[in-house]
């Protein structure tokens, strides 16, 4: 380990220990952190390359079909974005083997626009799809985003995160998955130019245009620009999948105006009566992104687009007790450590259902309200070694439910 006494050197570049944060020790030599990285860099330069040559064989193709099954295990519903997300990152994927001659057609790159409420799923499609293709996979905040030289953080940090997904394979992390979540948050704020910059608005748009489109990036390893003598490494965003989700609040108001200004003109058809108005997500279109505030540009280089629907009563059910590591299931395993079965009867689930409707709460309130329900049984239990089995009635779920701090849930 790091041994630093006074005349320890970097026998690299000569850095002294007060020039760095650790020396390492060899033999009869020292490593500063500075050359550790540089080195790393190098190495994986040397060897993503080598290896990008054998990656095409390292991709199992799922059929989207195959896919679409392996989603199911995880996200309840849903099934239009799974089948759009299944089918793009099936081409995708194609396109990565297509071995390109010059009279080949050429694949085009595939990004996707994820449209929804927050908390139906979308993060959750996105990370599932990841973990199915073993492709290193971030996921990153587009409100953090400024445009360069702002306070804030410069769109290439987005591929700083990848290539960390990536422990630093440049090959590897030229072939990942980048969630941009919450991108709904940098469309341009009016319509109408004006004198201040919109730094986290359009200009984020127009520097994410950049690494969308298939370019050489300079990122910077460590991101930020804390560092600013740190050497760059240059990635191809040519083969990186991006997935764009945002619940573009506000959003429906657009849709339903375009649909009405439809209805009212000439070309009304039966069927266009018949509008699922409770959920006009479905009905999204790239124009609507537009009227919302992404720039034309940016939706082009996002030609996949598709809507989550809302969750209802039946799908947040199926969330508690459905998926391979559904929440249910995660507190029964919790239990099962300390040798307890629990049991949760039919009416502790709909109340629960009904509780996260109420309080509007959606899918993402379902673990508050069960964490609320079964703080009290998690601290008691493991003190009580004689305990063997835990039933979970309706009457022990109410009192618990109303005993926990209703206010907090709310905000959760
Ligand atoms: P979003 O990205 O749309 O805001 P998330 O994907 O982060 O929402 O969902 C939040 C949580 O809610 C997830 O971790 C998951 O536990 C649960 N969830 C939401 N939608 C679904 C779904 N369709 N199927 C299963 N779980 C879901």
């Amino acid at each position: 380990m790091a041994k630093q006494n006074k005349e320890s050197r970097c026998s690299f570049c000569g850095s002294g220990k007060q020039d760095t944060l650790m020396l390492i020790e060899g033999l009869d030599a020292f490593i500063c952190d500075k050359c550790v990285v540089q080195a790393n860099q190098l190495l994986v330069q040397e060897l993503g390359s080598k290896k990008s040559k054998s990656l095409d064989t390292s991709i199992t193709l799922l059929k989207p079909l195959e896919i679409k099954q392996h989603i199911d295990l995880y996200v309840i519903g849903q099934d239009d974005a799974k089948k759009v997300l299944s089918v793009a990152v099936y081409n995708h994927y194609k396109r990565l083997s297509q071995k390109i001659d010059q009279d080949e057609v050429e694949i085009e790159k595939s990004n996707i626009m994820l449209v929804g409420e927050t908390g139906t799923g979308k993060t959750l499609l996105a990370k599932t799809i990841a973990k199915i293709l073993h492709v290193p996979f971030c996921i990153c905040d587009a409100t953090v985003l400024t445009e360069a030289g702002y306070v804030g953080e410069d769109v290439e940090s987005i591929l700083t995160r990848l290539l960390q997904a990536a422990d630093y394979d440049v090959a590897s992390a030229e072939r990942g998955i980048v969630y941009i979540d919450e991108v709904d948050k940098v469309a341009r704020k009016s319509d109408n130019p004006s004198i201040t910059r919109d730094v986290s608005g359009e200009g984020v748009q127009q520097a994410l245009l950049k690494i969308l489109e298939g370019t050489v990036v300079n990122v910077p390893p460590q991101g930020g620009r804390k560092h600013p003598d740190q050497k760059m490494i240059p990635v191809n965003t040519n083969n990186i999948l991006f997935i764009c989700g945002g619940a573009f609040d506000g959003i429906e108001r657009k849709i339903a105006n375009r649909l009405r200004t439809q209805a009212v003109g000439y070309k009304v058809k039966k069927d266009d009566v018949d509008l699922d108005l409770k959920n006009l997500y479905k009905y999204i279109t790239p124009q609507d992104l537009k009227s919302f505030g992404l720039i034309p540009e940016l939706i082009g280089r996002v030609p996949v687009l598709t809507h989550l629907n809302p969750l209802d009563k039946a799908a947040l059910r199926n969330i508690l007790t459905e998926p391979k590591n559904s929440l249910l299931r995660q507190y029964v395993k919790l239990f099962e450590f300390e040798g307890v079965k629990l049991v949760f009867e039919d009416e502790v689930l709909d109340f629960i259902v009904d509780k996260a409707m109420e309080y509007k709460l959606g899918a993402r309130g379902l673990r508050s309200i069960c964490e609320a329900i079964m703080l009290d049984a998690m601290f008691d239990i493991p003190s009580e070694p004689g305990v063997k089995e835990l039933n979970i009635t309706l009457g022990y779920a109410v009192e618990k439910f109303e005993k926990a701090d209703f206010k907090k849930l709310k905000a959760a």
